[in-house]
């Protein structure tokens, strides 16, 4: 964890909450990246650290990839949706 942590600290600086947990806007993009993107236990969503809300957020960041590239509208993810 100690290693993962000065791995994320130096590569996003102060996208990194005291937790450890990557700080993310509603597309699930990693604070100021445009291109960089967290899913899963390691980023800062307020759903609960599952499996299953790890897979929802993969799931919808691969339809948002295929949007992107097609310049379709990308689709937010909902904060909490994963609460259970
Ligand atoms: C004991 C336990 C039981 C659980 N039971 C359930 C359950 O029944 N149902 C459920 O839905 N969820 C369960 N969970 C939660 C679930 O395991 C996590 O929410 C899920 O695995 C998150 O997926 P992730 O891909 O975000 O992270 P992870 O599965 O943790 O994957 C992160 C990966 O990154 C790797 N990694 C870390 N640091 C580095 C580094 N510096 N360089 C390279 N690789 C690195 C790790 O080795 C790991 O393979 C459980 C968790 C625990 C601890």
């Amino acid at each position: 964890m100690q290693a993962t942590f000065r791995l994320f600290h130096d590569f996003a600086g102060s996208a990194v909450e005291s937790n450890g947990q990557l700080k993310v806007d509603e597309y699930l993009r990693v604070d100021g990246y445009t291109d960089i993107y967290a899913i899963g236990d390691c980023n800062n969503t307020k759903d609960i650290k599952l499996g299953y809300a790890a897979t929802e957020q993969a799931k919808l960041l691969g339809k948002n990839f295929v949007c992107k590239a097609t310049d379709k509208p990308e689709t937010p993810w909902k904060e909490g949706q994963c609460l259970c």
